[in-house]
C-alpha cells in the first residue's frame, strides 16, 4: 500500500505512555474491615506498612488497591523506529477511512462523524470498560473510539500468518466499519439482543457487515494499492475467522459459538464490499443465516 508522505489523521491519541494497573477490584476495603475485626488496630498498621512498602518500592499503588479503581501512571514511552513507523501508518489509514466515508456519507446527504483512534500499550480505560491488548483491536460505541495495541500486528504476522501493510490496514478499516454501524444505529439493535439465544447469529451478521465495509473502503482506496495487497487483506480475513481461530486454540470447530463468521464468510463479504463500494449493498441482516 502506498502510504508514506500522505495525510495523517489528527483523530489519533497516543496513549502508549499511559500505564494502567487493574486495581484491587474493590476488595481492598473489605479486606481492611476483616483485618480490623480480627486483629484490631495493630493489624491495620501492619497492612498500612505493607502497602507503604509496596508503594515505596514501586510495586503498586495502595490507593488503587484499596478503592479498586485502576491507577494510571504516565511514563516516558520510547517507541522503536519500526513501532513509530507503524504508528504513522495507522494515522494514514485512519485518514483514508475519513476521506472515503466523509465522501460516501456526503453523497447521501448525511454527515459522517469521524471516530477517534487510540494507540495503547497493554491496557487502557475505555467507556466500555477496561481494554486489554489480548482482546485484539476493538471499537467502543460508547466513546466512538477504535483501540489498538500495535503489538497485535506482530501476532497477525506470526500467529495468524497474515503479514503485510494491507492486512494491517484491513484491521483498522474493519473497526471503522463498526463505527459506521454505530452511527447507523445497527450496533445498538444488535447489542439489545444480548442474552437472547440467537445473539451469536446477530453478532456474526454484524461482523460480516464490518468486513463488507472494510472491502468497500478498499475499493474507494484502490489507487493506493500495490500488487498483492488484496491477497494480504484476504489472508487476514481468512486467518481471523472464528473457525480458524477455534481450530488453532481448541483443535476443533464449534459452530454455535461463532461470533465473527467463518473464514470463508469473512473473505466473501470483504470481496462483496470490494466489488460494490456501496454501504447499501452490505445488508447482512435480511438474508437467511445459512445463506450468509
Ligand atoms: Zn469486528
Amino acid at each position: 500500500m502506498k502510504w508514506k508522505g500522505r495525510r495523517q489523521s489528527t483523530n489519533v491519541t497516543d496513549a502508549r505512555g499511559r500505564r494502567v494497573s487493574a486495581g484491587g477490584a474493590g476488595m481492598g476495603a473489605a479486606v481492611l474491615q476483616l483485618v480490623a475485626r480480627q486483629f484490631g488496630p495493630k493489624g491495620i498498621l501492619v497492612i498500612v506498612a505493607v502497602l507503604a512498602g509496596m508503594w515505596f518500592f514501586g510495586l503498586g499503588d495502595p490507593l488503587s488497591l484499596i478503592s479498586g479503581q485502576p491507577s494510571v501512571q504516565q511514563v516516558d514511552y520510547q517507541p522503536t523506529p519500526q513501532e513509530q513507523e507503524l504508528f504513522q501508518f495507522v494515522t494514514v489509514v485512519l485518514a483514508d477511512t475519513e476521506d472515503v466515508w466523509n465522501a460516501e456519507f456526503g453523497q447521501r446527504g448525511a454527515q459522517y462523524a469521524e471516530p477517534n483512534l487510540e494507540v495503547f500499550k497493554d491496557r487502557t480505560q475505555t467507556a466500555c470498560g477496561m481494554g486489554d491488548a489480548r482482546m485484539g483491536p476493538f471499537y467502543c460505541p460508547a466513546d466512538r473510539k477504535v483501540y489498538i495495541d500495535l503489538g497485535f500486528y506482530d501476532e497477525l504476522a506470526r500467529t495468524f500468518q497474515a503479514p503485510g501493510d494491507f492486512a494491517q490496514a484491513y484491521v483498522i478499516a474493519h473497526e471503522v466499519g463498526h463505527h459506521i454501524q454505530n452511527l447507523l444505529g445497527i450496533s445498538g439493535e444488535v447489542a439489545a439482543r444480548r442474552g437472547q439465544p440467537d445473539y451469536n447469529e446477530w453478532s456474526v451478521r454484524l461482523e460480516l457487515q464490518a468486513d463488507f465495509l472494510a472491502g468497500a473502503w478498499a475499493k474507494h482506496n484502490s489507487r493506493y494499492l500495490d500488487h498483492g495487497d488484496i491477497e494480504e487483506a484476504m489472508r487476514a480475513a481468512n486467518a481471523i475467522g472464528d473457525d480458524a481461530i477455534q481450530q488453532r486454540s481448541q483443535g476443533r470447530v464449534v459452530p454455535h459459538a461463532f461470533t465473527h463468521g467463518t473464514s470463508e464468510q469473512r473473505m466473501r463479504w470483504f470481496s462483496r464490499g470490494l466489488e460494490s463500494g456501496r454501504i447499501e449493498d452490505g445488508d447482512t441482516f435480511s438474508m437467511a443465516y445459512d445463506q450468509l
